[in-house]
């Protein structure tokens, strides 16, 4: 059993590649931003050394503002599965650009994302656009409160669905499962709307659903949970979740605002085949920019004003110029095969790197769907979110940190999940296979000094 030398701190790390620039923009954005930046998970707080700031990135690779350069499997957090610069989308962006940014009216551009949307998925009939992912979701939320007259929500330990106030909630103590909120700012009132369960606990849900029968709106669930590492789940949960939504007269939610579009055209619904009430989406539908959106049947769509009694609005909503990108980016997604070419590649990826731990008995596994993947550590398959050994991210933090000195970008923190993009090509990903070896192999050397 390989164990791990805590003391091993990202500070006898040896820096290789300039960071000085990085560095001294770092220190200024301290005095406008709090932490420096302006979503937290960018600070790098959870690796080492200072955030790199980017200055531009074409393709599979981006570059920094001290001149290194990375092939990056964060890809902006999701969005961009067509890499950076994809010159579809920069023409289609600046020809809207020419005409005006923005009206605050219906515009063209919204039809047709609209359309090319509804036409090629099955799970919705009506969308609403809104700005960003965590929009959708406060909105979705108020939809399925404002639908069925109730209150409190089901949500799991273990997915992510933005900084929704009812939604940055833990489980509390005790079996079920009062949230206690997991932000300061977010009143007990609130968090106590929401009950949160372990995935795959089917009894749990069963007893929750009866015993708050009357009470509860929705379920709420990321149905490839995307933001806590890689937690795959069975399809014969979410046929689980879909039957009890169903039997206890709640509605379903799917979070797919990392999957939508990512997975397939139609992200998890359509991959395993199993019909919500309420879909969220983001990331991907923006091509790039803020856009976000949450879809439904008609009939439930309906609720919302101006037609009914839920009020949800956005001066920014449907921007023609985000429109266009997310346009450009949808239209290349709904190429033949392009789905299945993501797909095998980032398996090829996924499995050499696991064959490679394989053969040296290194404790790493590569969960991966379409094309996200997320390097995983222990020998257990990893499910839910209690399964993760926290202890385990020093492993990530020495994998990160050798990675950046080689020039392999991956989101700074072992929580998060990677991202293949069709601008990768087979000699990237080649490329990526090789260091991401070299570099397990300083992590998991390290430790038997
Ligand atoms: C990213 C994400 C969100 C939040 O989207 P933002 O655009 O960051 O507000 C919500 N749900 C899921 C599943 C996500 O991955």
């Amino acid at each position: 059993m390989l164990l791990l030398r805590k003391s091993t701190t990202v500070t006898r790390y040896q820096q290789r590649i300039p960071r000085d620039t990085s560095t001294r923009l770092f220190e200024e954005a301290q005095q406008y931003f709090p932490g420096g930046v302006n979503s937290p998970v960018r600070a790098f707080r959870s690796v080492s050394g200072p955030p790199l700031f980017i200055a531009e990135g074409h393709g599979s690779h981006m570059t920094d503002v001290d001149g290194n350069r990375f092939l990056d499997f964060c890809c902006s957090w999701g969005p961009l599965i067509h890499g950076h610069d994809n010159p579809h989308i920069r023409e289609r962006v600046i020809e809207t650009v020419l005409k005006g940014t923005s009206f605050g009216t219906p515009t063209q551009m919204g039809n047709r994302l609209g359309k090319l949307i509804l036409d090629n998925h099955r799970y919705v009939e009506r969308l609403r656009f809104v700005s960003s992912g965590t929009e959708a979701v406060m909105s979705a939320l108020r939809l399925a409160r404002g639908a069925t007259g109730r209150n409190k929500i089901i949500k799991f330990e273990g997915c992510y669905h933005g900084h929704v106030d009812n939604l940055l909630v833990k489980a509390g103590s005790g079996l079920v499962t009062f949230g206690t909120s997991s932000s300061a700012g977010v009143t007990e009132a609130v968090a106590r709307d929401t009950l949160v369960l372990p995935l795959g606990d089917r009894d749990l849900l069963e007893r929750t659903l009866t015993e708050q029968a009357g009470q509860i709106a929705c379920i709420i669930v990321e149905p490839i949970p995307a933001n806590n590492g890689l937690l795959l789940q069975d399809k014969s949960w979410l046929e689980c979740l879909r039957i009890k939504a169903w039997k206890h007269d709640v509605l379903l939610i799917f979070d797919e605002v990392i999957s939508g579009f990512r997975v397939g055209f139609e992200g998890a619904a359509g991959h395993y085949g199993v019909q919500p009430d309420i879909i969220t989406f983001g990331k991907v539908i923006g091509g790039g920019f803020p856009v976000g959106a949450y879809g439904a049947s008609k009939e439930l769509m309906d609720f919302i004003a101006p037609v009914g009694p839920v009020y949800q609005a956005g001066t920014l909503s449907a921007n023609p110029v985000a429109m266009a990108a997310g346009l450009a980016a949808l239209e290349q997604c709904l190429e033949p095969g392009f789905y299945e070419g993501l797909a095998e590649r980032t398996h090829t990826l996924a499995t050499g790197i696991e064959g490679y731990a394989r053969e040296r008995g290194y404790p790493v596994h590569v969960p991966h769907i379409g094309s996200i993947f997320w390097l995983a550590f222990g020998n257990e398959r990893i499910e839910r979110a209690d399964q993760i050994d926290p202890a385990n991210m020093e492993y990530f933090k020495m994998i990160h940190h050798e990675l950046l000195q080689t020039g392999v970008y991956l989101g700074p923190s072992g929580y998060e999940v990677g991202f293949v993009s069709s601008a990768h090509s087979d000699l990237d990903l080649q490329e990526a296979l090789a260091k991401i070896c070299a570099a397990m192999d300083v992590a998991f050397s390290k430790e038997n000094q």
